[in-house]
C-alpha cells in the first residue's frame, strides 16, 4: 500500500504536542498535521492535571532557579528568564482565549498566590538576599516578605496551625503566581485544532519507529494498537513529543545531535488532600528549599490546586525508583534505552551522582508516617488519615554527553535535526510551562523555508506580542501586557 503524506506528523498528544500543532496551524492554516497517540484518550501521561504540580512556573517562588553564589549572593539571571518564558505562555494562551480558538480560561488557569518558605537562619538570609535581587526587578512588582510568624499564618494558616515559634523563619508571596490545568489545557488546545480542515489525530496508534529517507523525509512507522496493524506515514517534519518516550525515539532517528543523550527514569507521587475543611483554609502554592544535596526535583510544595472546578491540595513531590519511562509504560524501558553511545555516560553519572542515588532509594523506601513527617514540616498539624498517596506522571532525567563525560541535565532539553527536519523535547522543570517558549523556536525553523521569514515573524507577533522585544527591559511593556492577559484569562 502507497504510505501516506503529510506535512508534519506529531508523536505524542500531550502540551509540547498540543501547543506546536496550533500554534503552527495558526501560522499555516494550509498545513496537514497528523497526531499519534498510543492510549485511547488525549494527554493522560505528563501533561494530564494530577500528573504534576500544575504549577504556571514564573520564577515566583521556586528558590532552586535562584541559586546562591559562595559568597552568599543571589543570581537572578534563570530566574528572570524563566518569567518572561511563562509571559510568552500566557499571552500565546490570552490570543488564543480572544480569538475563540481556545475556551473560557477558568477551565485552564487561576489566580493562585506563589510564596516561599523557610526556616532557620542561613534560609531566612538567602530568602532576603532573594527578595531584596529580584524586587530590584520590574518582573517581580509586588513580592512582599515577611519573617513575622503572624503575617505567615495570615497567608497561609496551615503553615503556622499548631506550629512553636522556636526558630526564625520566613516567607515571601507574589499575587502574579498561578495554578495551571495543563491537561484541560491541551485538551482545550486540539479541541480547536483538530476541527481544522487537514488535521487528523490518530488514537491507539503507537510509532514504533522513523528513518530519513534519501529525499530528506521522515518515513514513520506506526502500530494501530486497536487493529493489530502497521502502517508508514511520511513526513518532511516530525516532532517528538513523546514526554519520557522522546529519548528512545530520538535514538531511533539515528540523528547525528541525538547521540549520547541517555537518561533514567523517577517515578513522582503526591499526598492528596481529602479533607474538605483542610482544602478550603489554604489558597497558596509554597515552595521550600530541597535538602542539602538532594536534586532540584525534590523541592517539597504545598500546593493549592484547581482542578475541573474544584479545589483541592497536594503535598510532594515524592520521588520513587522504577524502569518505566512513561506513566502507562514498560518495565523494560529503561533496558530498551541503552545503546553503545549512551551506555558510558551513563554508568558515569550514576557514579558522580551517589548522592542522587541515596536519595531515591531512601524516598522508595518511606512509609506512610514518614511521608506525614515530611509534610509536617509544612503543615505541623497534619493527620494520616486526611491524605491519600497518588501517582504522578513519570520524570526522565536527561543524560547528556559532553565530552567524554555524561552530565546530568534537571532542566528542559530541546534536541532538533541540523536540517530543522526533527525535534524533540526532553526532560521536565519548567516543563509544561514553557511549551510556548520552546515552540516560539521550533516553529520557525520548520516554517521559515514554507512561508518565509518575514511571514513566520508578523504572524508569531500577533500570536505573542512581546515576541522580539524584552519585557525585562521595559517596565511599562510588562505592565501593559501583563494588564492585558489578566484581563483574556481572567485572572485576578
Ligand atoms: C511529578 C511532576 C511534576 C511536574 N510539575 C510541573 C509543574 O508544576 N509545572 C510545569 O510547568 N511542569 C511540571 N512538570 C513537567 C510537565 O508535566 C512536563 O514537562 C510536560 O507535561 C511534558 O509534556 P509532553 O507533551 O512533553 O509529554 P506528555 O504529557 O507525557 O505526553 C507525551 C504523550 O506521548 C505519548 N506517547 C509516548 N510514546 C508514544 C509513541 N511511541 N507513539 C505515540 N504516542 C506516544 C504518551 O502516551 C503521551 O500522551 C511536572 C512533571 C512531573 C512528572
Amino acid at each position: 500500500m502507497k504510505p501516506a503524506h503529510t506535512d508534519v506528523i506529531l508523536i505524542g498528544s500531550g502540551i509540547m504536542s498540543a501547543t506546536l500543532g496550533a500554534m503552527l496551524k495558526e501560522l499555516d492554516p494550509t498545513l496537514a498535521i497528523t497526531i499519534f497517540e498510543r492510549l485511547p484518550a488525549l494527554s493522560q501521561e505528563s501533561s494530564d492535571a494530577w500528573n504534576n504540580a500544575g504549577t504556571g512556573h514564573a520564577a515566583l517562588c521556586e528558590l532552586n532557579y535562584t541559586p546562591q553564589n559562595k559568597d552568599g549572593s543571589v543570581d537572578i539571571g534563570k530566574a528572570l528568564k524563566i518569567d518572561e518564558q511563562f509571559e510568552h505562555s500566557k499571552q500565546f494562551w490570552a490570543t488564543l482565549v480572544a480569538a475563540g480558538r481556545l475556551p473560557d480560561a477558568r477551565a485552564f488557569i487561576h489566580s493562585v498566590p506563589h510564596m516561599s518558605f523557610v526556616i532557620g537562619d542561613a534560609d531566612v538570609a538567602f530568602l532576603h538576599e532573594r527578595y531584596s535581587e529580584l524586587t530590584k526587578h520590574h518582573l517581580f512588582d509586588g513580592m512582599e516578605l515577611t519573617d513575622d510568624p503572624a503575617r505567615i499564618a495570615e497567608w497561609a494558616p496551615l503553615l503556622m496551625d499548631g506550629r512553636r515559634v522556636d526558630a526564625a523563619m520566613a516567607a515571601t508571596r507574589s499575587h502574579l503566581g498561578t495554578d495551571v490545568n495543563f491537561g484541560a489545557l491541551t485538551r482545550g488546545l486540539f479541541w480547536w485544532l483538530t476541527a481544522q480542515p487537514g488535521v487528523s489525530v490518530c488514537l491507539e496508534h503507537e510509532v514504533r519507529d522513523l528513518e530519513r529517507l534519501p529525499d530528506g523525509e521522515w518515513s514513520v512507522q506506526v502500530k494501530d494498537l486497536a487493529n493489530d496493524e502497521a502502517r508508514e506515514v511520511r513526513s518532511p517534519f516530525v516532532f517528538i513529543g513523546a514526554g519520557g518516550a522522546a529519548l528512545p525515539l530520538l535514538g531511533k532517528s539515528d540523528v547525528e545531535e541525538a547521540k549520547g543523550y541517555g537518561g533514567f527514569p523517577v517515578g513522582g507521587q503526591w499526598l492528596r488532600c481529602t479533607n474538605a475543611r483542610v482544602i478550603a483554609r489554604h489558597h497558596a502554592k509554597v515552595y521550600g528549599k530541597a535538602p542539602v544535596g538532594s536534586p532540584p526535583m525534590s523541592v517539597p510544595h504545598l500546593d493549592a490546586r484547581m482542578i475541573d472546578g474544584e479545589p483541592a491540595l497536594l503535598f510532594g513531590p515524592f520521588a520513587c525508583v522504577t524502569t518505566k519511562f512513561l506513566k502507562h509504560g514498560s518495565w523494560l524501558d529503561l533496558a530498551a534505552s541503552l545503546e553503545f553511545d549512551n551506555v558510558m555516560p551513563m554508568l558515569q553519572v550514576g557514579w558522580d551522582n551517589m548522592d542522587l542515588t541515596k536519595y531515591l532509594l531512601e524516598q522508595a523506601s518511606l512509609t506512610p508516617e514518614e511521608r506525614i513527617q515530611a509534610l509536617r514540616v509544612f503543615m505541623p498539624t497534619a493527620k494520616l488519615d486526611d491524605w491519600e498517596l497518588v501517582w504522578a506522571g513519570q520524570r526522565v532525567q536527561v543524560i547528556k554527553r559532553v565530552g567524554e563525560r555524561g552530565v546530568l541535565e534537571f532542566g528542559t532539553e530541546v534536541v532538533s535535526a541540523r536540517d530543522g527536519s526533527l525535534a524533540a523535547v526532553l526532560g521536565a522543570s519548567p516543563g509544561a510551562s514553557t511549551a510556548v517558549s520552546i515552540m516560539l523556536e521550533l516553529a520557525p525553523r520548520y516554517l521559515n523555508a514554507r512561508i518565509g521569514p518575514e511571514s513566520v515573524r508578523s504572524r508569531l507577533r500577533q500570536l505573542v506580542p512581546t515576541i522580539g522585544r524584552s519585557m525585562a527591559k521595559d517596565a511599562a511593556l510588562t505592565q501593559e501586557m501583563r494588564a492585558w492577559t489578566d484581563k483574556m484569562l481572567r485572572l485576578s
